[in-house]
């Protein structure tokens, strides 16, 4: 395993968002893959214990995981702005699309799992970087 990568998981921020995409992922694929086999996530960081319920996906969802944890990692912005107000795509397509839909399906469904202050502070993130996006053209929220 990339040291890099097992120092970069060590920061709270890191392992809590970590952690979050896993249990959207949980619900997303439940709903959405439901019949598809899934089975414990088996990336790095699952093995590093990152998560507090490793995710059960499948291979899809488990592909996206294992690869949304790196691009987290690695995010070189400080403070990461939530992903959907950054002006660096850094996600190739095929995984931007599949996040948006993990995203748009567990987002509003998260708030029964116990998310409701995530969702609340993202909505309040959302309009000040809209009303920052009118105001100057670029938007830095923390997330
Ligand atoms: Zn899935």
């Amino acid at each position: 395993m990339n040291q890099r990568f097992a120092d970069r998981m060590k920061d709270r921020n890191v392992a809590h968002d970590t952690r979050l995409l896993g249990d959207f992922a949980v619900i997303y694929c439940n709903g959405k893959h439901r019949g598809a086999a899934q089975a414990p996530l088996g990336s790095d960081g699952a093995r590093l214990g990152v998560y507090r319920n490793v995710p059960v996906v499948c291979e899809t969802c488990a592909e996206l995981l294992a690869y949304a944890e790196k691009r987290r990692a690695f995010c070189a912005k400080h403070p990461k702005p939530f992903c959907t107000h950054c002006d660096t795509h850094c996600y190739k397509t095929a995984m931007r699309e599949h996040m948006r839909d993990v995203m748009r399906y567990a987002g509003p469904r998260s708030m029964f799992h116990g998310y409701a202050i995530q969702g609340f502070r993202h909505l309040l993130a959302s309009r000040a970087a809209r009303k920052a996006a009118g105001a100057t053209g670029a938007a830095d929220n923390e997330g």
